[in-house]
């Protein structure tokens, strides 16, 4: 970054800001996401806006190696206490906070001193590897599902909000004005809303958002949960979006919705493959299908994962894939889009979804096809990783996850996941879902 575009931003950054001033905006937030899935913020007060989309805002590098309960690792590649990053904020993303007067949002992106992309920042990985898939003239659309439960705030134990029923009306009443304002706050803060609905585990709620280009639908995984938070709190209550919350019961998914394009047409319909898949499609969907294992180090990154990822869940613990199969890791769903159930909310969204295309495009190298559908319980299908440091050696032996990550980054990412390993080596699931339960 020279100069010349150092001033470019400073000057682009001034309308916004204004603009900011003018609704009473005093500060604004600008995050990223750690390996552990955590999301770190830097603030600026308004007036600061544009020298810091020019010049960034000081970060340390040591965050690379932060694990969710905020202890660092000495990695490989990361954890060592010198070192600064400057941290840019996107202002394609600026974001009145409908849910936090007075603050604004950005995402940020982590840059070396000199301007240079930091080679381990998560969000530019992201949007590198949406620039690979358009360099094979392919295009994506993804869209996170953000699932979450409600509880009672002053504890750190989780006590539900409401005890109506699973997709109960009830449960609508009982939070009635909750659900409201957070609709409410969506939709000023211009995220559009899919759906939003009670799910099946007490006081959990889930909501979905219309497919984008999948560095936004990362952003908006962000947004969303920021303003779930936001919202739960203005109304006494608390959120978690952990994997598992309790160790009994169903937890939180993040599942991921991804549907493959070239030439501005859709390839999930109208091919010759299983459900209308195009070749490239089917392709695609079996790459990721052929590295489910490896991807559940990113996907699934968390020792509480495996906690969620079993059988019977509906959090698709089976290395199959399905038209509408809820026990599958792959659901099809068909003519639209692919989605990965067996992720949760402790993944980066920016790697879960970066890593995801990085084995579509190999299984499209590859020319992979899929198994047979099951439309069945797969219960004999081969399971997922049950546990972390298994999905950690699945991740550590793809070649292509590997490739497109580059050894540091890899390396890092393998070291921040055993460093969660160790640190839960003595733990009882009521251990590690008590400390994971407020973190992502
Ligand atoms: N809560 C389930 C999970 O952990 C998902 C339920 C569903 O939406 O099918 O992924
Ligand atoms: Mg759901």
């Amino acid at each position: 970054m020279d100069t010349a575009e150092r001033s470019r931003r400073h000057a682009e950054a001034t309308g916004p800001t204004d603009r900011l001033a003018e609704q009473d905006v005093v500060g604004v937030a600008i995050t990223w996401v750690d390996h552990s899935g955590v999301t770190r913020v830097k603030t600026v007060p308004t007036a600061g806006l544009p020298r810091a989309a020019a010049e960034g805002v000081g970060t340390s590098p040591v965050f690379d190696a932060f694990l969710l309960d905020d202890t660092i690792v000495r990695g490989r590649h990361a954890g060592g206490p010198s070192g600064d990053l400057r941290l840019h904020p996107d202002l394609d993303r600026l974001t009145v906070l409908a849910g936090q007067p007075g603050w604004a949002w950005a995402p940020g992106d982590r840059h070396a001193q000199d301007g240079t992309p930091h080679p381990q920042d998560e969000r530019g990985f992201a949007r590198a590897v949406v620039a690979r898939l358009a360099e094979h003239g392919y295009r994506a659309r993804a869209g996170f599902e953000v699932e979450w439960v409600v509880g009672l705030a002053g504890t750190d134990d989780f006590r539900p909000a409401t005890t109506a029923p699973a997709y109960g009306h009830a449960r609508l009443a009982d939070l009635s004005d909750y659900g409201a304002d957070l609709l409410a706050a969506l939709a000023r803060q211009d995220v559009e809303v899919l759906q939003f609905h009670p799910e099946y585990a007490p006081g959990q709620f889930e909501l979905s958002t219309a497919p984008e280009d999948p560095v936004h639908a990362a952003d908006t995984s962000v947004l969303v949960r920021a303003t779930v938070r936001a919202i739960t709190l203005r109304h006494g209550l608390r959120a978690s979006f952990s994997p598992k919350v309790v160790p009994d019961g169903v937890g939180n998914g993040g599942h991921l919705h991804l549907s493959l394009w070239r030439d501005g047409r859709t390839l999930m319909a109208g091919g010759a493959g299983p459900c209308g898949l195009t070749d490239e499609a089917e392709a695609f969907a079996a790459g990721v299908l052929d590295r489910i294992h490896a991807l559940s180090a990113i996907g699934s990154p968390s020792v509480a994962s495996y906690l969620r990822l079993v059988p019977s869940h509906w959090a698709g613990a089976f290395a199959a894939w399905g038209p509408e199969n809820r026990e599958a890791a792959l659901r099809l769903v068909a003519g639209r889009s692919l989605e990965v159930k067996s992720y949760d909310l402790s993944a980066n969204p920016y790697l879960a979804v970066a890593a995801t295309l990085v084995a579509g495009l190999a299984g499209i190298a590859e020319g992979a096809r899929l198994p047979a559908p099951r439309v069945d319980n797969p219960g004999d299908a081969p399971r997922l990783p049950t546990s972390l440091e298994e999905a950690v050696r699945a991740f550590e032996a793809d070649d292509a996850l590997r490739e497109a990550f580059g050894a540091a980054f890899a390396e890092t990412i393998a070291d921040v996941r055993r460093g969660e390993i160790a640190r839960f080596a003595d733990s009882s699931p009521e251990e590690v879902t008590a400390v994971t339960r407020w973190r992502h």
